[in-house]
């Protein structure tokens, strides 16, 4: 079976959201497609956009699966309806939010997936938790919004 490697981007701003991160990473788990987690430090980030709102716990994790890009989607969106993602205003709170940074070598740009994810080099609060699972080629952004707060165990 060809197992490939994926980098997702996790963030959370509503309720306990170190737990939401923890919930998430174990719903990917229990699929029982999803192998060798490993997971960043929590970062704490400003919210872009919409500001009253509370700051995000953001994290990256990296794991093997034999899913497909689409699969993983798929369970991606079931466990942000799973954990109650509310998102009643654009760039507004939300419970949970996954997304499919890396997958493998591999290109996809349709309707419902793209991949690499399209704003992640513009963004410190992927680069710099990605950084810390990943050796990349880019230049990894400081930026004063985005700070490292604990290790994270689920
Ligand atoms: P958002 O929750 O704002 O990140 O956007 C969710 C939408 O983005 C869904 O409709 C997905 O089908 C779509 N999408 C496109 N590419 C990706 C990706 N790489 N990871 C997660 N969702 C994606």
């Amino acid at each position: 079976m060809t197992m490939i490697k994926c980098y997702m981007s996790l963030g959370s701003n509503m309720g306990d959201r170190e737990d939401n991160l923890r919930k998430a990473c174990k719903l990917l788990m229990d699929s029982g497609k999803v192998a060798d987690l490993k997971t960043s430090h929590i970062y704490e980030t400003e919210p872009v956009g919409y500001a009253d709102q509370q700051n995000f716990y953001n994290i990256c994790i990296s794991f093997d699966t034999d899913m497909d890009a689409y699969e993983l989607l798929d369970l991606s969106q079931g466990i942000e309806q799973e954990l109650r993602r509310v998102r009643l205003i654009k760039n507004g709170p939300r419970t949970i939010d996954l997304d499919i940074l890396l997958y493998g070598d591999e290109k996809y740009d349709t309707k419902r997936l793209i991949v690499p994810h399209p704003r992640m080099y513009e963004r410190a609060f992927v680069l710099i938790p990605l950084s810390e699972l990943k050796d990349m080629d880019v230049e990894i952004p400081t930026d004063k919004s985005v700070v490292k707060l604990k290790e994270f165990t689920f």
